[in-house]
């Protein structure tokens, strides 16, 4: 048997380092055994999946030296390897389960199932969907003849407990009481992620999910699927999530959780990717330094601790230092410092903005630093402003903050379009609420177009610094926090 493992990314926002992680894992797995390692693309979600997304999930995990046998950019004996491209098959396969009885059509509104939730909760069941919604033969075909919208939802047993073996958690139990009878196939015609990513593991030869632990609780579902299918379940493998120094889950909230931020804060690619294999997993001479390579030699999935790993920032920022110090030639320091941030295209960008302030050359470091810079040093007194109190000023800053981690299409305009929206909301001048934003983006007030600078920054660095910015000040209490939610809902 050669060993296959997959990530299966859904493109539906930053690249995650959550993604890489595991990717690492299944490549290296892959890899120890001889095996391949493929991309898969999970964009069955039509109305959160983009392709912009999709390309820069590609583009962060090959940045980090992560390399796949079979994807959707390199092809494979497998394909397509997009989800959205095998549509067709799926419905197939749902409709197979139908036939043999084991789903169903469903043809309840989401208020006739909060209904029925709530009265088995009133009889002391567990509020699950379960089976006893499917209805007689004559009833189903009557309604489908008449158009009604459907979708189909698999059977799961009403009670028993379901055993999931896990290569690092032994045996997992689960009550099947617990379990919804889940939707496969929604009704505009898409199958949920658990349809699609069963029938996909087992078209693509799967031998291996390496996969975050959230993923758990789907594992009864698939573990199910699989028996009706017919088919072999693939060893399953719950890695352990990656948390924040707090100890809370990694959350964009707290930390830049995006590949592309590290990349713009310039750090190396092999020291992130080191400091991802450190997550739960050690060499065994517990060295700190390894390349991925070394990494492949060594691997053991049994050397993976199941405590929470901790993505500290800190310390990958250090591991950073000792890669650029030992391994990074001076030839190569040069080399990679241009590619970073310092070549012509990045400069070329600045021209614009420096040309019509610069008398001389020398002037131009001191203006231009901040957009090479990582964090700023801030102080609260650099946002005194005579016309906003300091809670307007962190309103201002967290609002921003907020509106610009929901933009989807990060470019100049589409930024404008925010700031001006809530500048207007929140009753202030565009000059003064663009004030703390300049001294959060640039240092000072005193820099050119901040919209400028926000949309060569990424979106990345943007909130990171918007979300310093606002730590320098405090921040807000929990409870203020609470509040502030509020008035940002009602704006
Ligand atoms: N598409 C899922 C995700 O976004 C894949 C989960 C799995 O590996 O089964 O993480």
């Amino acid at each position: 048997m050669t060993v296959r493992t997959r990530i299966a990314p859904s493109p539906t926002g930053d690249p995650h380092v959550g993604t890489a992680y595991v990717a690492l894992f299944n490549l290296c797995f892959a890899r120890q055994h001889g095996g391949q390692f493929i991309l898969r693309i999970e964009d069955t979600d039509q109305t959160r999946s983009t392709p912009e997304s999709e390309q820069d999930i590609l583009r962060a995990l090959r940045w980090l030296g992560l390399d796949w046998d079979e994807g959707p950019d390199v092809g494979g004996p497998h394909g397509p390897y997009r989800q959205s491209e095998r549509k067709d098959s799926y419905r197939q396969y749902a409709m197979d389960l139908i036939e043999k009885g084991h789903a169903f059509y469903c043809f309840r509104t989401p208020e006739e199932l909060d209904v029925i939730r709530e009265e088995r909760k009133a009889q002391g069941l567990n509020p699950g969907i379960k089976g006893d919604l499917e209805l007689p033969a004559e009833e189903v075909q009557r309604r489908l003849e008449a158009g009604e919208p459907y979708v189909i939802r698999m059977k799961v047993p009403d009670e028993g407990t379901c055993v999931i073996n896990d290569m690092l958690r032994g045996t997992i139990e689960i009550d099947w009481s617990q379990v919804d009878c889940q939707i496969l196939l929604k009704s505009d015609g898409m199958p949920t992620y658990h349809l699609a990513n069963v029938v996909d593991d087992h078209e693509m030869a799967i031998t291996h999910v390496l996969r975050g632990e959230e993923w758990i609780n789907s594992a009864p579902k698939h573990k199910l699927l699989y028996e009706y299918f017919g088919w072999d379940m693939p060893e399953l493998c719950h890695l352990p999530l990656l948390r924040n120094p707090d100890k809370s889950k990694l959350s964009k909230r707290k930390n830049p959780t995006s590949i592309n931020f590290y990349e713009r804060m310039g750090f190396l690619p092999e020291a992130v990717i080191n400091y991802l294999g450190r997550m739960g997993w050690s060499m065994p001479d517990e060295r700190e330094k390894f390349s991925i390579n070394e990494m492949i030699e060594n691997f053991d999935i049994q050397r993976v601790s199941l405590g929470g790993p901790i993505f500290d920032v800190e310390k990958l920022r250090w591991l950073n230092g000792l890669w650029l110090r030992e391994d990074i030639s001076d030839d190569e320091f040069v080399e990679r410092l241009r590619g970073w941030w310092f070549n012509e295209d990045a400069l070329r960008a600045l021209i614009p903005h420096v040309k019509g302030r610069a008398d001389v050359f020398s002037d131009v470091a001191p203006m231009a630093a901040f957009m090479v810079s990582g964090m700023l040093e801030l102080t609260p007194e650099q946002f005194a402003h005579n016309k906003l109190e300091e809670g307007q000023v962190k309103r201002v800053l967290q609002f921003a903050l907020w509106r610009l981690e929901a933009q989807r299409h990060w470019s100049k305009e589409n930024i404008f379009a925010d700031i001006k929206e809530l500048a207007k909301a929140m009753d202030l001048k565009m000059g003064e609420f663009m004030f703390p934003i300049f001294v959060a983006i640039a240092g000072t007030p005193n820099s050119w177009s901040v919209m400028d600078s926000m949309a060569l920054l990424g979106p990345d660095m943007t909130r990171a610094r918007l979300r310093h910015a606002l730590n320098a000040l405090g921040g807000f209490s929990k409870k203020e926090t609470k509040k502030v939610e509020k008035e940002f809902a009602a704006l």
